[in-house]
């Protein structure tokens, strides 16, 4: 996990094998490529990312894509990702908010991001929804979720969510205005942040 605290969106999914202790738990990172600033550049923050994951074991993460500022660079990295083994799954063009968006145009944003990554290595027709918001009326809910099966996707929903996106702003706020950071204590501070939202959620 030692580099993972530079990443944000972060969300997590645990699973349970039935009935002995053992979990599983799945990393996913939304918003990728993230924009191309903060404390890590684009390309380094994939190559750092890339690297922790495999020296800590995780074999296969899933990144869920917006497309809307998918120049070269982040298509670099989004393959970069993908030929490391890591699923690339839709996360709209956009990222609209599904209760400020009409039906139409949410599922022109899911089928331009569809057209976008399809071709990547290690694709999956997986949806995961811009907030976590599916929908403000019945209309919206049942529309998606009609498109999506339509479509062959499904609705890949967490079960744990870390807030290591807020931890991320207040990181990138502090670097902003010239403050100190205290890495180790960050480190410890995240980690605990994260095990303690595990076993919440658990
Ligand atoms: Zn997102």
């Amino acid at each position: 996990m030692k580099l993972l605290f530079f990443t944000a969106a972060i969300v997590l999914s645990l699973l349970f094998a039935n009935t002995t202790s053992a979990k599983q738990i799945a990393f996913t990172f939304d918003d990728a490529p993230r924009q191309a600033t903060g404390y890590f550049d684009g390309p380094t923050r994939a190559k750092t990312l890339i690297k922790a994951l495999k020296d800590h074991g995780i074999k296969q993460a899933a990144f869920f894509a917006t497309t809307r500022h998918l120049n070269e660079e982040g298509k670099a990295r989004l393959r970069a990702y993908a030929n490391a083994g890591h699923i690339i799954a839709n996360h709209t063009h956009t990222h609209p908010d599904i209760n400020k968006t009409s039906l139409e145009d949410y599922l022109q944003e899911i089928t331009t991001a569809h057209n976008q990554i399809k071709d990547y290595p290690n694709f999956k027709a997986w949806f995961r929804f811009p907030y976590l918001r599916e929908g403000d009326t019945q209309q919206k809910r049942d529309g998606v979720r009609a498109h999506l099966a339509k479509n062959g996707y499904r609705n890949a929903y967490i079960t744990l969510n870390n807030y290591d996106w807020y931890i991320e702003n207040l990181f990138q706020d502090a670097l902003k205005n010239g403050k100190e950071v205290d890495f180790d204590k960050l480190k410890e501070f995240y980690i605990n942040v994260i095990i303690q939202g595990a076993q919440y959620y658990d």
